[in-house]
C-alpha cells in the first residue's frame, strides 16, 4: 500500500496505561508503519511503554504525569481514568505544540503529524488536536458489543435517571441487550456514574474526531457494530483483531517467562488448560487456593499466570502449602506473566480459563481455544456472553470461586463432548476471522480505507 516517492507522514499514537489498551494501539502502529507511516507514542508516565520493543517508532514521555497509584479494584479504573486526563492535559498540548512547530520550522516534509489517534480513555488529546488543527482518530479497545452496551446504560441512566435493571433479577435476561443479564453489565459504572458522566460531558464537548477505530471484526461484532454506526456520524474501521495483521512484537508491560514454552512442548494436544486472569483483575487467598485446588483436582495438565501482586495480601503464590506443589509434580506450571499469544498457539494447549478481556477474547478465538469464562469487571461480562451465549465456544464460570466448580468445568471443556462440540466451533470461528484479515476480507477493506483517510488529510 505504501506509495515510492510519496512524503513520509508521521502519526501520533496516545495509549491508555493498561496493557489491555497498550497491546492494541501499539499493534495499530506496527500495521500504519509496515503501510509506510512513522509512528510516535505519546505516553503517560505510568505503565510507560518499552521503546526497546519498538525500535522503529519515537516515543515522547509527557513530563509529570507519573502516579503511585496503584489499582486494587475494577471500580477504581473510572476515577483514574479521570485523574489521568488532567494530569495529561496540559502536558500534551505543550509537547505536541513543540512537535508542530518543529517539523515546521524545519520543514521536514517526511516529518509532518497527519493525525493523532488517541485511546478513547486518553479524551484530553481531543482538545489540543482541535487547537493545532490536527485531525483526530479514536481508538476504542474494548468489543464493540461492550460500548454499545455501556452507551445505551449511559444513555438510560440520562433518561430516566436511574438504572432501570433490578439486581434482585440479576439473572434475568434483558431483552433489549440480548444476551446479556443485569449481572454481565459493566457494573462499575453504576459505581461511579457521576464520574462517568463528568468524563462524558468533557469527551463530548470537544467531539471534532474523524473517524472510530474498533480492534474488532463485522464476522463477529456486526449486528453491535451496525448499530455503533447508525449512532455515529463519523465512519467506523473495525480493523481486528489487530494483532493477527500486526507484525509479533510484544509490548508486555512485565517480562514473559518463556520457560513454559518447554513445558507445553512435553505435554499432549489439547490436553493443557491455560489459566490467566488478565493484566488488572485482582482475587483473594481463598479464591487462590481453590483455584489451585480446583486445577490440581481436574487432573487434566495446567499452565497458570499469578501476576504478582495480583492476590490480596500475598506477594506471589508463597500461601500454596507445600503439599499442593508436591501434589501437582509435573501436572501444573505456574509463572508470573506468561507469553499468551504463543501459549495459545501451541498444540498442547486445549483450553483457556480467562477474564475474557477484550484483547484474550480475540487471541483465544483466532487460535481455535474454547474457553471458561470468569469475568471480573469492565467489559469482561458481556464478552464472556458473547462467548457462550453467541459464540458457543465456552461455558460460564459463575458465582464464587470453589474447587469443585473449577474442576468441574476444566473436565466439561477439556475431557467431555460438550468440550469437544465447543472446540469445533471455536475453529470453525477461528477460520471465519482470518478470511477477514486476508485480501479482500471485511478488516483488510476497512484498513484499507483508514488508510486512504489518512492520507487525505
Ligand atoms: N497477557 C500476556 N501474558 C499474560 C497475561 C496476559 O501477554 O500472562 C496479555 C494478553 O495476551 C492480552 C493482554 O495481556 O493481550 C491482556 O489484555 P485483556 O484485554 O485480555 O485483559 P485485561 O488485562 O485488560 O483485563
Amino acid at each position: 500500500m505504501k506509495k515510492e516517492g510519496r512524503r513520509r507522514l508521521r502519526v501520533v499514537l496516545v495509549p491508555a496505561p493498561f496493557q489491555g489498551h497498550i497491546n492494541p494501539m501499539l499493534q495499530l502502529g506496527s500495521i500504519l508503519h509496515s503501510n509506510g507511516f512513522s509512528i510516535t507514542v505519546v505516553h503517560a508516565q505510568y505503565n510507560s511503554p518499552k521503546p526497546s520493543s519498538h525500535p522503529d517508532f519515537s516515543f515522547l514521555s509527557l513530563p509529570d504525569t507519573s502516579t503511585d497509584h496503584k489499582m486494587s479494584r475494577g471500580d477504581e479504573l473510572v476515577p483514574f481514568v479521570w485523574q489521568l486526563n488532567a494530569k495529561c492535559k496540559v502536558r500534551f498540548r505543550e509537547c505536541l505544540a513543540d512537535q508542530v512547530k518543529m517539523s515546521r520550522q524545519q520543514d521536514k516534509t517526511d516529518d509532518e503529524i497527519a493525525c493523532i489517534i488517541y485511546d478513547e480513555a486518553m479524551y484530553f488529546s481531543e482538545e489540543t488536536a482541535k487547537d493545532l488543527n490536527l485531525p483526530s482518530i479514536i481508538l476504542r479497545t474494548g468489543s464493540a458489543s461492550h460500548f454499545f452496551t455501556r452507551s445505551a446504560l449511559v444513555q438510560l441512566i440520562k433518561t430516566e435517571g436511574h438504572i432501570p435493571f433490578l439486581e434482585s433479577k440479576s439473572h434475568e435476561p434483558i431483552s433489549e441487550l440480548y444476551p446479556l443479564r443485569f449481572k454481565d453489565l459493566p457494573h462499575s459504572i453504576f459505581k461511579n456514574i457521576d464520574k462517568l458522566l463528568q468524563i462524558e460531558s468533557e469527551a463530548s464537548e470537544n467531539k471534532t474526531y474523524s473517524a472510530i477505530i474498533h480492534n474488532t471484526t463485522v464476522c463477529l461484532e456486526n449486528s453491535s457494530l451496525a448499530k455503533i454506526q447508525q449512532q455515529c456520524q463519523v465512519p467506523i474501521f473495525s480493523i481486528g483483531p489487530m494483532h493477527k495483521i500486526a507484525s509479533a512484537s510484544s509490548s508486555s508491560l512485565w517480562e514473559e517467562d518463556n520457560s513454559c514454552l518447554a513445558w507445553l512442548d512435553k505435554q499432549s494436544c489439547n490436553s493443557v488448560i491455560y489459566v490467566s486472569l488478565g493484566s488488572l483483575a485482582f482475587m483473594d487467598a481463598k479464591e487462590l487456593v481453590e483455584m489451585a485446588w480446583g486445577l490440581a483436582n481436574s487432573q487434566q495438565p495446567f499452565l497458570w499466570v499469578v501476576r504478582p501482586g495480583s492476590v490480596h495480601g500475598a506477594e506471589w503464590i508463597e500461601i500454596l502449602a507445600k503439599c499442593f506443589k508436591e501434589n501437582i509434580e509435573e501436572r501444573g506450571y505456574i509463572v508470573k506473566w506468561a507469553p499468551q499469544k504463543k501459549v495459545l498457539a501451541h498444540d498442547a494447549v486445549g483450553g483457556f480459563l480467562s477474564n475474557c478481556g477484550w484483547n484474550s477474547t480475540l487471541e483465544s478465538i483466532c487460535e481455535g481455544i474454547p474457553m471458561i469464562c470468569r469475568p471480573c469487571f469492565g467489559d469482561q461480562g458481556v464478552n464472556a456472553r458473547y462467548v457462550s451465549h453467541i459464540w458457543k465456544m465456552g461455558l460460564e464460570l459463575e458465582s464464587e470461586l470453589e474447587r469443585g466448580k473449577i474442576e468441574k468445568a476444566v473436565r466439561r471443556l477439556l475431557v467431555d463432548e460438550e468440550g469437544k462440540e465447543m472446540r469445533k466451533r471455536a475453529k470453525n470461528l477461528k477460520d471465519i476471522v482470518e478470511l477477514c484479515t486476508r485480501e479482500g476480507g471485511s478488516s483488510n477493506n476497512s484498513l484499507k480505507e483508514l488508510i486512504e483517510m489518512i492520507m487525505s488529510f
